[in-house]
Formats: structure tokens, sequence, C-alpha cells
């Protein structure tokens, strides 16, 4: 595996004073506490942050649909993407979220609005509402630093993103890829990983040509090909590393000799049989014969000696085709007309407060209450309940802002 910059962004001591700790303090400080930054490599460092700071959050358990409901639900897919938004309504739009995770959870799992709210906005706050912007928050900031930082596949999300940036041709438009560079190279930034992944004016340019119209399709080869844009790395590194959180492999590292691995494991292809977990090899521990300069493999999941044999044999006696490489679905490279669904979802009540819904418990504006008061219930009909009927609302979210 190649090895990135090895430039360190380390997080800032918290002073602790006499009182509490503010929720963007305290979020620091229990990062800090996971020693986060003796990773060696920025992009899992930064990966390994983020995620810590999307757990802590909560943004794990919130799909990128819901997301976008959210979006919609809160007036903000109506506004340019350059529009400001102040802190009030910025908190009703987290708050709403959490109001409707609420809803899907059951009652033994819900989670804090109050406190979930508190936390995201105060990070959103210091990643985005700096300088000039104090106290305001561009909708396109939300957008991305919502759509990067929820749950979902990161194909769905950068499908959503395309849509963000494309014109009514269904084509990129690099000014508007720049902008999101920008934006979505601040989460990196607030997790203090701005000496690694850093924005500049170039970017853009060194990713795409600019002379090239360039489609959806293109757009995901790109961002999701291996290794994708060094700018960018951290971002698919993110979902992977969700992926794997919950993968045992029953072997024990060679370093500390802990037992059943979880997450990633590393295997040098030098040392016969010599197992690292993640911690031990990115944090660079070693026993010897071994050493940091070997190269190691890295696997994301386990197959059992008996399977590997297996599929040795099958691969030497060609009883079955070899695997094809996966390939990305293609998806039409002209945005699709947009559907008319009034008569299918009501359309949302009149906002009451400052230009914008009040929450009532049930919240009377959602996707969700609109069909059922069943919420749970709802939101499967809604997004799940067929392929094509998702894929038609998918195309009516996308094609909302052009
Ligand atoms: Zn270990
Ligand atoms: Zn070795």
């Amino acid at each position: 595996m190649s090895l990135e910059r090895e430039t360190m962004g380390v997080m800032p001591p918290i002073s602790v004073g006499s009182g509490p700790l503010d929720p963007r303090s305290q979020l620091i400080q229990e990062m800090r506490d996971q020693n986060f930054d003796l990773i060696r490599f920025a992009s899992y460092r930064t990966a390994c942050k983020l995620r810590f700071v999307q757990k802590k959050c909560n943004l794990h358990a919130i799909d990128i649909w819901n997301v976008i409901e959210a979006f919609r639900e809160n007036a903000l897919n109506t506004l340019e993407p350059t529009a400001c938004v102040n802190v009030t309504r910025l908190e009703t739009l987290v708050s709403s979220l959490y109001h409707n995770l609420n809803k899907r959870l059951p009652p033994a799992n819900q989670v804090s609005v109050e406190v979930c709210s508190a936390l995201l906005l105060n990070w959103l706050l210091s990643a985005f509402s700096t300088g000039e912007n104090v106290g305001k928050i561009r909708v396109f900031s939300i957008k991305v630093a919502l759509a990067t930082m929820c749950a979902g596949k990161l194909m769905d999300k950068l499908r959503y993103i395309f849509s963000q940036l494309s014109d009514g041709n269904g084509h990129l438009l690099m000014k508007r890829l720049s902008d999101y560079l920008r934006e979505v190279l601040a989460l990196p930034a607030a997790v203090y990983e701005s000496p690694s992944f850093s924005y500049n004016d170039n970017l853009a340019m060194a990713i795409f040509n600019q002379n090239v119209k360039i489609t959806v399709n293109d757009f995901l080869d790109t961002l999701m090909s291996d290794p994708g844009p060094p700018c960018l790395v951290w971002l698919p590194l993110l979902h992977r590393l969700a992926s794997v959180e919950n993968v045992v492999h029953p072997l024990a590292c060679s370093v500390c000799r802990r037992g059943s691995l979880t997450g990633f494991r590393y295997r040098c292809t030098r040392c016969a049989a010599y197992t690292l977990c993640q911690d031990c090899f990115w944090r660079g521990h070693v026993s010897p014969p071994h050493s940091n300069d070997h190269e190691v493999k890295e696997y994301a999941t386990y197959k059992s000696p008996s399977k590997q044999i297996g599929a040795t044999l099958r691969k030497s006696f060609r009883c079955v085709p070899e695997r094809a490489r996966p390939v990305l679905p293609r998806y039409p490279d002209q945005p699709e007309r947009t559907l008319n669904l009034s008569h299918i979802v009501p359309p949302s009540p009149v906002p009451a407060h400052n230009g914008f819904p009040e929450y009532t418990g049930y919240n009377t504006g959602s996707l969700d209450s609109r069909s059922s008061r069943s919420t749970h219930r709802s939101t499967y009909f809604i997004y799940r309940v067929t392929g094509e009927l998702l894929s038609i609302l998918e195309d009516v979210i996308f094609d909302d802002h052009i």
C-alpha cells in the first residue's frame, strides 16, 4: 500500500477552566483522547477523526436521503447555493434531522435532539462560519458538509453533489467544482488536518480538464477511482472505515498480540504469517523481524484458509469463470425531467416562524408525516418500497435545484 504525505495536523490542547466545556471543546477534547494524532498516514488520520465526529453527532444514523429530505423540508433546496442562512435557521434544520431520526428509531434508542443538535451546530459553525461570515453560513456549505458527513453510499452522495455542481445539460461547472472543493476541504480543516488537505484555486483543474464536458458518469469514475484525487483520498476512506468497523478477523496481531482483530487487517508481504491490527500498523508499531519499510497488504474481509484453498482450486481447474472487476453503474448523462409529484405529496404548510416552519413534535412538513403518522413505515414506503419508485424520487430530488 502506498504511503501519503506525513504532514501532521495536531489538535491544539483545550484549556480546561473551572466550568464545563462548551459542546465543541468537549468534542475536541474527546477526539484528542483517542490519540488519532499518532496515526502516521494523513488520509487514515483524517478519516478516523471525521468518523469520530460523525458518530459523536449521530450522523452515522442519518442517511443521505434523510439529509436531502431535510433540505427540502426546510426549504433549503429553493435557495441559491451562495445564499447565507443565520444560526437560528441552521439550528432548525439540524434539529429537524434528529427529530426525524427519533421517529425512525425504537424508543430505547432515541437520541437527545438537544445534545446532538448543539454538538453538530457548533462544529459546523466552527468549520464554516468564520471571518466575515461569523453568525451565518452558506447554504452550499451546509449541503456539502451534511451530505459528506452523513451515512449512506458514497456513490449516492456524489450523485447528489454532482446535481449541485452541474448545469441544465448535465455538465459539470468548473467554478462550482472549485466551490465544492473549498467547502469539502473545510471538513479536514475542522479536525486540524489542513496541513495535509487544503484548498487552492488549481485543484479543480488538476482533477478535470476544463475544456472537456464532464458528465455525471465521468465525475463518478474519477472521484470513485482508486486512487482518486489526492486532495480527497480521505473521503472514500471515511466510507470504507465505516464499512469495516464490524469486520472481525479471527487472527492475533503479531505486535500487540490482541486476538480477533476488528476493522482493517494488515499482512506483511515479506515476513511469513506476520499480521498487524490497524492500530499497530497505523501507528507504526512493529516487532522483529518486521520493519516499517516492508510492504504490507490491507484486508477488509477475512476468508478462512479452507475457503481460500477452495477458491485457488476452482481457479486452477477453471471450473468457474474469473469474477469480473466491479463496474460502476451508468446513469443518464442528461438530467431527467422533473416529475410533478404534487398529486402524490401534498405541498408543505405555510412557514410559520421567521419564514421557517416551527417544530411541534410531529413536523407536519415532513415527507414522513405527510404519508402516515407511523413515520418508520412511511419512510420505507417513500424510499424503499420498490426500486422504481426510489429512482423516480431520486430524480425529482436531484433535479430540484435546477
Ligand atoms: Zn496490534
Ligand atoms: Zn515484514
